[in-house]
């Protein structure tokens, strides 16, 4: 008989676990993967960490977070550039005066604004991610660079999508372009895999065992990071999820690209990015891993729900789930991306995952 049945071995499942079990509380994590980890699994191919669902770069402001990391890993000193190809053109992310310099050979902030806010008149109160990206950036930035790119990622114009999207990038006037804000920022030495096995050491996991197949240890509690839509049966609908294919190759060749991201925005190349996973670490071989990303339809309960989309009817339906959720609060706990379908970065998951357990004493 185990205290708590985790469902989902991710960072907010593998956290539960291992926080708990040091608090004496019997536990089981059930994954129905092959794999531990979730979406930052790593797997060495030929000495090379390849990121199988992704790029994941590590970012945080939170020093309690970046503290507790660092005991299951080393990380090195990688700060994230992206660089994005437009017609073959080369251009910098996130949106700084690298980018503007390229577009419109300016060499000076205001130069910038002034241009933005010459091509961004009459947008005062941006309503959806088309709006907000031209009073952002202006409409050349936005052509070229988001519009292409957006409506590949997520299957939508971008008028149809939630503006805070967007807002994950940063602008910045400055002659800056790393891709975060945060104070600590690496890639773990040796990949992400070793977090999750150190998190989950001695405790009782089962791989390739789905909570919808019935047949579960018996348990108290449960802790539960798949989609809650799926949890509750869909009873107040199907909620909305952007899901992408991951297709990996071996090249030999010691450089494919030159960079680990690079991003592509136009609408007709079918993939968003391609990943050359050796560069984020360094790693010197005469042979290198890329990953190709394509966007794809999501279909519920076949392909893998990747992210949410937070717009105005799905938040109203999740919202429905979680008054549902409050109800049985006493025995399963919901938590991660999927089952508070927030669009979380690793660090706000182990954030909350952190907060959620230190609530649980016996
Ligand atoms: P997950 O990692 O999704 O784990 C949930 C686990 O539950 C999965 O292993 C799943 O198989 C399992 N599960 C689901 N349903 C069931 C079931 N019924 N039975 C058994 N098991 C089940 N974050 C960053 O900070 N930086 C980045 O650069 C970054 N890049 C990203 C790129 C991509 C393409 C994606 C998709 C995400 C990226 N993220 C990034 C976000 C990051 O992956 C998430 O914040 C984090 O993985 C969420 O952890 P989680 O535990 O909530 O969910
Ligand atoms: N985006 C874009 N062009 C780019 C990169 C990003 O238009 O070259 C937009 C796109 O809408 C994307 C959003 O910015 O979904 C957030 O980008 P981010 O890199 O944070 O996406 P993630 O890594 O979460 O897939």
């Amino acid at each position: 008989m185990y205290d708590y049945l985790i469902v989902g071995s991710g960072f907010f499942g593998s956290i539960c676990a291992y926080e708990l079990n040091k608090k004496g509380f019997r536990v089981c994590v059930i994954e129905s993967r092959d794999h531990i980890g979730g979406n930052c699994y790593t797997e060495n191919k030929d000495d090379i960490n390849v990121q199988l669902y992704g790029a994941h770069i590590f970012h945080t402001s939170n020093k309690d977070v970046w503290d507790w990391i660092n005991q299951f890993a080393d990380f090195n000193n990688y700060r994230h550039h992206v660089l994005a190809t437009y017609d073959n053109e080369i251009y910098s992310l996130p949106f700084s005066m690298w980018t503007f310099n390229k577009l419109w050979g300016v060499n000076y902030p205001d130069d910038a604004k002034k241009i933005i806010q010459e091509q961004s008149i009459g947008i005062d109160d941006p309503s959806n991610l088309e709006e907000q990206a031209i009073k952002l950036v202006g409409k050349d930035v936005y052509e070229k660079l988001i519009k292409g790119y957006t409506k590949k990622q997520w299957m939508k114009d971008p008028k149809e999508l939630p503006k805070e999207i967007i807002k994950r990038l940063p602008v910045r006037f400055i002659w800056d372009n790393n891709y975060f804000f945060d104070k600590y920022q690496g890639i773990p030495i040796g990949g992400y895999t070793q977090i999750f096995e150190r998190l989950l050491d001695g405790i009782d996991v089962r791989l390739n065992t789905n909570y919808f197949d019935g047949d579960l240890p018996k348990h108290d509690k449960l802790i539960f990071t798949g989609p809650i839509d799926k949890f509750f049966n869909y009873k107040y609908g199907k909620l909305e999820y952007k899901t992408v294919r991951f297709e990996h190759k071996f090249l030999n060749q010691p450089n494919y690209q030159g960079v680990p991201v690079m991003n592509f925005t136009n609408y007709e190349i079918p993939y968003t990015r391609i990943i050359e996973h050796k560069h984020f670490e360094g790693i010197n071989t005469d042979y290198t891993w890329i990953t190709h990303e394509y966007p794809q339809e999501y279909v519920t309960d076949v392909t893998e729900p990747y992210y949410p989309v937070n717009d105005k009817t799905n938040n109203e339906i999740y919202f429905k789930y979680k008054e549902e959720s409050e109800k049985i609060k006493n025995y399963v706990l919901f938590g991660g991306r999927l089952a508070e379908y927030k669009y979380y970065d690793m660090h706000q998951v182990i954030e909350q995952a952190l907060i959620v357990v230190s609530k649980i004493n016996k």
